[in-house]
């Protein structure tokens, strides 16, 4: 995992922009009935569907800001650059159909490097059944540049804003938080461990679920599709890509309510408790302001409570107050202190 087992390089300028496109997106294939024309054209085509809205979400992923290669594979990297996008397009409460990809890189990457980013891509697409309809190629003169954007429909009636939710309404967040935080911090640890000794072989075993996170998240496709099956139209949804404080204060800001937070339901994965512990963390401040967890929080209505309370994917976290209340975290101790949105940059700079 931490070392680049492809001997081959094939110089790009060996096949030309043109060549390298077509060399890296002939098997895409349409599969979307919604995809009318694809890649080859000046455009992409797509077709709208009655009564439904178009969702667009784009992200730009640079290299030594969003990641770092030295422990990256290419592959996960092109996979983990879609499901970023994807994860949005969800948080909108729609089903996402199509991306388009553009790269920007410098001549130090041989095609086979391209190729493994394109296979990351291949295998995000096919997995969570969006079309690759387009995108652009160009050079850089330092770092890799990936930028994705994500399309999706959905019913105007079925789509869901940050700025929805209600007094009273339930905070409410799928899976568990915290875990991709901690995978970084581990693969941080082993590079620097690498560098003083490069025969030695991690023992990654504790952490295999906290290093997946980081290296291969996933969009909770799954969740529109069991709200809509609960029966459950959530007021506000946003994903956790910052850590859980700073999405639950966007859905505050701009819902203009307030919240208490219960530290006590926060769903934590064991190994970020153990993890947590190991690196003299609170689990609590990582879950808040981790990150790139890409789980959902939303808000819904206290009557759909029944409908959800059973489920293993979804945990009610706190509740929405009026705005004047404030927004808080309620600790294990029963002690009310203000949520602070710290985001996962400042944390690293502690
Ligand atoms: P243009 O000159 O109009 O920008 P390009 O030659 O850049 O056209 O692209 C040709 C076709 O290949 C277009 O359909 C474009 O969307 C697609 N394309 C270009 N680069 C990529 C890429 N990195 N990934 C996927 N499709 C691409
Ligand atoms: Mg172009």
């Amino acid at each position: 995992m931490l070392e680049d087992k492809n001997p081959l390089k094939t110089n790009i300028s060996q096949l030309g922009e043109f060549g390298l496109i077509d060399h890296l997106t002939k098997n895409f294939k349409l599969k979307q009935k919604t995809s009318i024309r694809g890649i080859g054209d000046d455009a992409a085509v797509i077709a709208v569907e009655k009564g439904m809205q178009l969702v667009v979400s784009t992200d730009l992923l640079v290299e030594g800001v969003h990641f770092d290669l030295s422990y990256v594979p290419l592959k996960h990297l092109g996979y983990k650059a879609v499901v970023v996008n994807l994860s949005d397009i969800y948080a909108m409460n729609a089903t996402a159909t199509q991306i388009t990809v553009s790269i920007a890189v410098s001549n130090r990457f041989p095609v086979e490097a391209l190729e493994e980013i394109y296979a990351g891509i291949a295998t995000a697409a096919k997995l969570y059944h969006v079309d690759v309809v387009g995108g652009d190629t160009t050079s850089s003169t330092t770092g890799l540049l990936i930028s994705v954007t994500a399309i999706g429909q959905a019913k105007p009636e079925v789509l869901v804003y940050r700025d929805g939710a209600k007094e009273n309404d339930l905070l409410v967040v799928s899976g568990d938080l915290g875990a991709a935080y901690l995978g970084l911090q581990v693969l941080e640890r082993e590079k620097e461990v690498f560098k003083v000794n490069p025969n030695s072989q991690p023992d990654l075993e504790p952490y295999t679920y906290l290093i997946e996170r980081q290296l291969k998240p996933e969009a909770r496709k799954d969740i529109p599709k069991l709200l809509a099956d609960l029966g459950v139209q959530p007021t506000a949804m946003i994903d956790i890509s910052d850590g859980l404080s700073s999405e639950i204060l966007h859905i505050c800001k701009q819902s203009e309510v307030g919240c208490n937070l219960y530290e006590d339901k926060i769903p934590l994965d064991p190994q970020v408790i153990s993890t947590s512990e190991e690196f003299k963390l609170d689990s609590t401040t990582i879950a808040l302001s981790g990150g790139e967890d890409y789980e959902l929080l939303f808000t819904i209505s206290t009557e759909d409570f029944p409908k959800i309370k059973a489920n293993p994917h979804l945990t009610v976290i706190g509740h929405i107050t009026h705005k004047k209340e404030g927004t808080h975290l309620i600790t294990r101790a029963n002690t009310k202190i203000p949520l602070i949105a710290r985001g996962w940059n400042a944390l690293q700079e502690d």
